[in-house]
């Protein structure tokens, strides 16, 4: 079988938020440029057709407080500082192992910072609007904002720019490996369609997203965990991988957490995207055996939702009960943070409950008992922020509104840990080239988004699609204007 050959410019990866900025911003400076995305065209979008989209700002001129510090402070293993030390050194003088290092750079985090704004402002001009919109978290560490329509918005209003600016896309066509000059140079890739195998040949922007839709590289990273969770809407599921695969065999560096994934609490039995359940801090937890196994309220529900998560997939079959009493549903805009299709199970009694859950009911009544002894004096009560009102005695603690679990009906829904996206992923600079692990740019070779690796232990909430949108415009640019292949 032959290969169609096909010239542009710029071969982008991906039809998500970064693939589509990428391929804006680099048809903006000149590029002929080509999108593949291995989804028909009424799905592309990966996870960027599902997601709400908040994005970390305190408002369209300026990042959230304490964006950057969050970002880097995230690194929770222990640098070699003579290595580390290195990021206050002029960046001609840095050493081949500063910059491969698995670490969060903090070049790329003051780059974020810096053009998150301009990036927005830049949307905006391509018809996006964003706003202050209503989350569903009860109790918040930070500022949002986000695109009015969401993430489908960003597919449609930046695909319809991308056309406007003459990017051919061609779905249902996936890249499988990169294509590499005698030099070394990254010139096109290789990929297949319904009808064969393709060759897009120009410098490449790699927006492929994570491997949350691979359960081999799932499994290879992430151990048995991998078969209790799954991608947290369909998006998710095209998210095999092969980007990652294809910068690996050029000789890629890492950067990320590749044992961690964005860990989303969610209804186990919907179907719906992100069927979230965020109440949690207004009841108690409970896992097979009807104990309690975890603080359900140690701040604000949005900083600590995914720790909370990774607890409970800690579960036997990696599933946990939240148990709810009509106090704890009368918490104003509760439901709100139960983003399930499905009904709550109900009980007139506990006991009744534990039967319909699969629970022990007197391990359950037991749990409930010795948590609401624990309760202080309910004075004090505050939904609106993280009130004080702790345990005492109790292994483990509750922090912050603790009152008793007696007032029935009672309700319960089952809560896994969703994969949202993965954590590892490749190395790139601030001007998001590939960085190989000799610390060099790959020629011809960038990539943005989810792709890219960045978290190491709590996904510092509403950043991946302002840096996917902020990398990926820079992609395109570098991509368009770097001149490595004429
Ligand atoms: C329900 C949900 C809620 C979320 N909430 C938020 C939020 O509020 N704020 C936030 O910042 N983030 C949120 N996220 C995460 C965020 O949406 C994603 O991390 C981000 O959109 C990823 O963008 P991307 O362009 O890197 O990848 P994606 O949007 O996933 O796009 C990747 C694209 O690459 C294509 N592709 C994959 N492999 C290949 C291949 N080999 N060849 C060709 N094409 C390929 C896929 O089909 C897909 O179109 C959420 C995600 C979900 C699903």
């Amino acid at each position: 079988m032959s290969t169609d050959v096909f010239e542009y410019d710029v071969v982008v990866v991906g039809g998500g938020v970064a693939g589509l900025t990428a391929a804006c911003s680099a048809a903006e400076h000149g590029a002929r440029v080509a999108l593949v995305d291995r989804a028909t065209e009424a799905e592309t979008g990966g996870n960027t057709r599902y997601t709400e989209a908040f994005l970390r700002m305190r408002s369209l001129e300026e990042t959230a407080d304490g964006l950057e510090d969050t970002l880097v402070d995230d690194f929770m293993g222990h640098p070699d500082p003579s290595v580390t030390n290195e990021a206050a050194v002029n960046p001609d003088r840095r050493s081949a192992l500063y910059r491969s290092h698995h670490l969060v750079d903090p070049d790329y985090v003051a780059e974020l910072a810096a053009e998150a704004p301009g990036t927005l402002a830049w949307m905006t001009g391509h018809g996006m609007r964003f706003d202050v919109l209503p989350t569903p978290f009860l109790t918040t560490s930070t500022t949002r904002m986000a695109p009015v329509g969401g993430g489908l918005a960003i597919v449609e209003t930046m695909g319809k720019a991308a056309r406007g600016l003459g990017v051919e896309f061609h779905f249902e066509t996936t890249a499988r490996s990169l294509v590499v000059d005698a030099d070394g140079g990254v010139a096109g890739i290789a990929a297949r369609t319904p009808r064969g195998t393709v060759e897009l040949r120009g410098r490449v922007v790699l927006a492929s997203g994570g491997y949350q839709g691979n359960a081999e590289l799932m499994a290879r990273y992430h151990g048995g965990r991998a078969l209790t969770t799954r991608p947290v809407a369909r998006g998710g599921g095209y998210n095999k991988g092969e980007g990652l695969e294809m910068a690996l065999a050029v000789g890629a560096a890492t950067a990320g957490n590749f044992s961690l994934f964005h860990a989303e609490p969610v209804d186990p039995r919907s179907g719906e995207p992100e069927a979230a359940i965020f109440c949690f801090p207004h009841g108690v937890l409970v896992n097979a055996a009807g104990e309690r196994f975890v603080d359900e309220a140690r701040g604000p529900v949005d900083a600590w939702y995914e720790r909370t998560t990774r607890d409970i997939q800690a579960q036997e079959r990696g599933v946990a009960w939240v148990v709810l009493d009509q106090q704890g549903l009368a918490v104003p805009n509760l439901r709100a943070g139960i983003r399930t299709d499905k009904p709550a199970v109900t009980g007139a009694t506990l006991a009744e409950l534990a039967g319909r859950i699969g629970v022990p009911a007197d391990t359950l009544e037991r749990t409930v008992a010795a948590y609401n002894a624990a309760c202080p004096d309910p004075a004090g009560f505050d939904h609106r922020a993280p009130d004080g009102l702790a345990t005492t005695g109790l292994v483990p603690a509750k922090s912050h509104w603790a009152r008793p679990i007696t007032d029935g009906p009672f309700e319960a829904y089952p809560i896994m840990a969703a994969n949202v996206f993965t954590f590892g992923g490749l190395k790139t600079s601030a001007a998001a080239e590939v960085v190989d692990r000799d610390g060099r740019a790959v020629p011809g070779l960038y990539a943005a988004g989810e792709l890219t690796g960045l978290y190491y232990s709590n996904y510092t909430g509403s950043t991946s699609v302002l840096r996917g949108a902020t990398f990926g415009r820079i992609a395109g640019r570098e991509a368009a204007t770097s001149g490595v292949r004429g």
